[in-house]
């Protein structure tokens, strides 16, 4: 299954098939950061405003997606379109919810890197301590650890009610949750997020005294790095899937 993705151009998420393509890239290029964990967390995507969204199955590792072996799945669960071998409860509960709840987001990315995993077991939370973190300032909601996410209501619930109307999540002692209208957008947060988590983890070991910005500071900040982008993602997007065509374009199989 091959489809032509408009690599320099606007990207959209107006079929099934440019959903496809482009959550499978994005599968690939967070592996290539070494974003993954074994075949534990998922990113997911949909068509805007769609009752079903795409990820993959349970058993992958992120580096084998390609975009004919996608899921697309109900909001409840429903696996509608492909095959698993192993029904993935957890995943259909986060992302199911999430979109139940936000008609404005088309994309999901749950993580666990290290450093994720670090700031969300930190009583302090995400600290405004470097530029990657500034995107988050007063931007960032958290939900507490509460197990695997194996009750679609309760579970589900608690999570979307949490992430409210953010689009980046600390899961307490347990990972990261980075959202966008479009899978650019929410790759972008989780590349920032992840970077600010790393810095986090490098500042505080080093047992200096760290530096905070004053809170004025820190808010025009958020402001200005976001004013920054005008399509947030498109240009780092599109060159990684350049990249990603040079060495592997195996992904939109
Ligand atoms: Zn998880």
């Amino acid at each position: 299954m091959k489809s032509v993705l408009p690599i320099n151009s606007k990207i959209e998420l107006v079929t099934d098939q440019h959903v496809r393509i482009q959550l499978a890239a994005a599968y690939r290029i967070l592996a290539t950061f070494g974003m993954d964990d074994l075949t534990y967390t998922h990113l997911s995507a949909r068509i805007p405003g769609a009752d079903a969204y795409f990820i993959y199955p349970f058993g992958l590792l992120f580096e084998e997606v390609t975009a004919s072996c996608l899921l697309k799945v109900s909001l409840n669960g429903e696996i509608l379109e492909g095959q698993e071998n192993e029904y993935n409860r957890t995943g259909y509960v986060i992302h199911g919810s999430i979109y139940k709840n936000r008609p404005d987001l088309n994309a999901i990315f749950h993580l666990h890197t290290t450093s994720g995993v670090a700031v969300s077991s930190m009583n302090c939370g995400l600290l405004p301590l470097s530029q990657f973190s500034f995107h988050f300032y007063n931007r960032l909601a958290y939900h507490s650890y509460d197990s695997l996410a194996l009750d679609n209501h309760r579970q589900g619930e608690n999570l979307a009610h949490d992430l409210g109307q953010k689009k980046a999540l600390i899961l307490q002692n347990h990972g990261t949750l980075t959202c966008g209208a479009t899978i650019h957008e929410a790759f972008l947060y989780a590349y920032f997020l992840e970077q600010a988590c790393k810095v986090q983890c490098a500042a505080l070991a080093g047992g200096q005294k760290i530096i905070i910005p004053p809170k004025k500071i820190c808010e025009k900040a958020a402001n200005d790095v976001r004013e920054f982008e005008s399509n947030f993602g498109i240009r780092d997007w599109t060159a990684l899937v350049r990249k990603l065509e040079r060495t592997d374009p195996s992904y939109r199989d």
